[in-house]
Parts: structure tokens; C-alpha cells; sequence
């Protein structure tokens, strides 16, 4: 058996051994209850704050404005509804803005609001997949309550401007006399940005552990002190009345591991991944014909690499790949005849054809320039083989 390729680093990531290291206690005799009044109960929490210190100082923030939860999608959940829910109970207003290429996680937060009476401006993206400051802060009104916008695109790996895009949000909340809490999905953006609150101007921020080397079903929300907020997880009095039940403790302190050695490493990632991954886009397309690079070339995260390859299926490939030991992924979920189109790449003014025909590429630290040599023989066949068959199936539908 040949050694995995896995360049699917924005899917997920293998837990860093010393995260492993400082969970295994609490995985094992450590195991008591942060909130039992004994020994074994206090050690857990003091775990527990331990962690929520050193998330504080990768974020600049104070420990006190740090929420564990069980992942990404419920950090974005709390933050979209939880900030929208108590504004509403206050009778400040119903309105949220958002982009179009946010995470679904996002959007069907969004669309569940919509249901309740809520009103949503998705603001579109340039051809780059660039949100545009100015229109964030055109599309705010007296009744807007929330405004969201990811820090890096999952799909295409482009940076939203989020520091300019957060202050234009101040300065239109400023002339009509408003406080508007902005949050930004942070979840792909941990390995190569920096997640200073205050210098990106956010009042929440959603991170997702696995994404980083910590655990799965571990997450962070940050929420600024003072933002008004509704616990959308009821129960006990964990996390401050923000998030009840019983603390997952090994999570959270493998939370806080990876993100402390993510946030420390994180030049020295981007320096690495460009490298590869500039390597291997230049050698994909010196290699097959008709190949294009989707989403901003500077503005976007080092590793990541979307390709469209005009008149392939996505998912042919994935499996052509597969079959080589490589891992990666299609930008769209299609059969042979009906397309369920990413919103991201259709958002961005792509075509059908485009969307369908799309593969990420998401590399690592761990990633070599063997495997990119292992990527580059592989593809070309592949991409022929794929084209070939897209030819002998038909032309494409979107699902309707
Ligand atoms: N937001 C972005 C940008 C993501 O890439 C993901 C995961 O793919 C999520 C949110 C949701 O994170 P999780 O699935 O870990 O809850």
C-alpha cells in the first residue's frame, strides 16, 4: 500500500500528538466533573481554566470572554442566533447582514432567523470571491442587529478583508447611532492567520478544533464583554450561563493546545504551504490544458489551492485520486446528470460547468514535496480519463 497524499487539510486535520498528550489524563483517572466540590472535580476545572487562559492569550482577549462548545457550527450557531435572539428581546431590531460564501453553518443560521420574522442581506462577492467593506456598511439599517462575514473561505481559501470590512460596519453604526456586534467564522483561518480580536475588530469569532490539530467535537466562541447575548444551550450554569452542560474537559484542553502551537507556527506554515502549494498549481497547469485557479491569488490562505477542470466531473476525479492514494475534494456534490452546485463558486459568478469541474487541494505542514511529485504524476491521466467520461455522459442539469 503507498502512503496516503492527504491534501484535505480544509476537511479536517490528524490530532497534534501533544494535544493527544495533555488529553489522555483526562481521558483516563482524571476524569471528574468540573463543577463536583472535591478534588477530583477541582483538578478538572482547573483544567479547564487553564485551557480557557491559553485560548485567551492566542485570541488577546480575556479568559472570561471564552465559550467551549462542541465545534465550529456551534459556535456560529450561538453567535448568529444568540446575538440576534437577545437583540430582538431587547427591541433593537431583525435585521442581519452576512455574504453569499459563508459556511452553511452561516447561511442556514441565517435562514432558520429568516423563518422567525427575521430579515437576512446576503451581500454578493466580486469575481475573486472578495466581499466589498463598503457594502457590508451600505447593506446595515437602524434595524440591523448582527453582521457576519467569514475570515477565510472553506471552498476557494479567500481572505475576506475582515479588519476594514468590521471597521466600515463601526463607522455606518457610529452615523446612525448604533452598537452593531460583528462576527466573523474564523474556523479555517487558525493555521495561518492571526486571531487577535482586537485587530480584527470583531465582537465574536467561531473556531472549530479540528481544523487546527485539536480534537473534533471541540470549539471556541469568543464573545466580547458587553455584547448582548442569549444562551442557546440551556441547563446547568457552565461557561457562564452561555453554554450549559458538562464541560467536555479532555476536548477543551486539547482546544487549547493546538491552538497555542497553531497560532505560534503560524509563519512558518504559510511560508511552507505557499512553497508546495504555489508548486502545485504552477505544475497542474503546466501540465493539462484548461485548467483555471478559483478565488483571489493573493488574498487567500497558503495552502489552499481550487482548481477548475473544465469538462471534468469533480467527483470522477476525487475517485480517480483515491484510487492513487490521494486524497482531496470536489467543489460540488453532482451525479451524472443533476448538479447541486457549490453557492461559493456560483456566488462568484462561475459557471455550471465551472462548479461542477472544481477539486480543493488543502495542504499541511506535514505536507512534502513528494507528495506534490505524487499529485503531479497522477493527475494528468486522471483529468484525461475523467474528461473523457463527462464526454460519453451528457450535458449537466442543476438540481432544482
Ligand atoms: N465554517 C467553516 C468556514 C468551515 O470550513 C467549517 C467546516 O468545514 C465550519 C464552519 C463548521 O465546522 P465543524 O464542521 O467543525 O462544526
Amino acid at each position: 500500500m503507498k502512503r496516503l497524499v492527504y491534501l484535505d487539510n480544509a476537511a479536517t486535520t490528524p490530532l497534534h500528538p501533544d494535544a493527544l498528550q495533555a488529553m489522555l489524563p483526562y481521558l483516563g483517572d482524571r476524569f471528574g466533573n468540573p463543577s463536583a466540590a472535591y478534588r477530583l472535580g477541582a483538578e478538572a476545572g482547573k483544567a479547564v481554566e487553564g485551557a480557557r487562559k491559553k485560548v485567551a492569550q492566542a485570541l488577546h482577549c480575556r479568559p472570561t470572554e471564552v465559550v467551549f462548545t462542541s465545534g465550529g457550527t456551534e459556535s456560529i450557531n450561538a453567535a448568529i442566533k444568540g446575538v440576534a435572539e437577545a437583540q430582538r428581546l431587547a427591541r433593537v431590531g431583525n435585521h442581519v447582514v452576512t455574504s453569499a460564501v459563508e459556511h452553511h453553518a452561516v447561511l442556514h443560521s441565517c435562514q432558520y432567523l429568516e423563518r422567525f420574522g427575521f430579515e437576512v442581506t446576503y451581500v454578493p462577492v466580486d469575481r475573486q470571491g472578495l466581499v466589498d467593506p463598503d457594502a457590508v456598511a451600505r447593506a446595515v439599517n437602524e434595524r440591523t442587529v448582527l453582521v457576519s462575514v467569514m475570515t477565510a473561505n472553506n471552498e476557494v481559501g479567500v481572505i475576506q478583508p475582515v479588519a476594514e470590512i468590521a471597521a466600515a460596519v463601526r463607522e455606518r453604526a457610529r452615523q446612525i447611532r448604533r452598537r452593531i456586534p460583528f462576527h466573523t467564522d474564523a474556523v479555517q483561518a487558525a493555521n495561518a492567520l492571526d486571531l487577535s480580536v482586537d485587530a480584527l475588530g470583531v465582537d465574536l469569532l467561531s473556531l472549530s478544533s479540528h481544523k487546527f490539530r485539536g480534537p473534533k467535537g471541540s470549539g471556541v466562541l469568543y464573545i466580547r464583554r458587553g455584547v448582548p447575548f442569549l444562551s442557546q444551550i440551556d441547563g446547568g450554569g457552565q461557561e457562564r450561563q452561555r453554554r450549559a452542560g458538562t464541560e467536555n474537559v479532555a476536548g477543551i484542553v486539547g482546544t487549547a493546545v493546538a491552538l497555542d502551537l497553531a497560532q505560534r507556527s503560524r509563519e512558518a506554515y504559510a511560508r511552507h504551504c505557499r512553497r508546495l502549494r504555489d508548486r502545485l498549481i504552477d505544475g497542474v497547469m503546466a501540465a493539462t490544458p484548461g485548467i483555471e485557479l478559483n478565488g483571489h491569488t493573493e488574498a487567500r490562505l497558503p495552502n489552499n489551492a481550487s482548481l477548475a477542470f473544465e469538462g471534468a466531473d469533480a467527483r470522477e476525479l476525487v475517485r480517480l485520486l483515491d484510487e492513487e492514494g490521494i486524497a482531496c475534494s470536489a467543489g460540488a456534490a453532482c451525479g451524472t446528470q443533476v448538479v447541486e452546485p457549490s453557492h461559493v463558486l456560483m456566488a462568484m459568478g462561475a459557471t455550471l460547468e465551472r462548479a461542477v469541474s472544481t477539486l480543493r487541494f488543502s495542504l499541511s505542514m506535514e505536507t512534502s514535496d513528494e507528495d506534490i511529485d505524487r499529485l503531479l504524476a497522477a493527475l494528468p491521466g486522471a483529468v484525461e480519463r475523467a474528461r473523457r467520461e463527462r464526454e460519453t455522459a451528457g450535458t449537466l442539469t442543476p438540481a432544482g
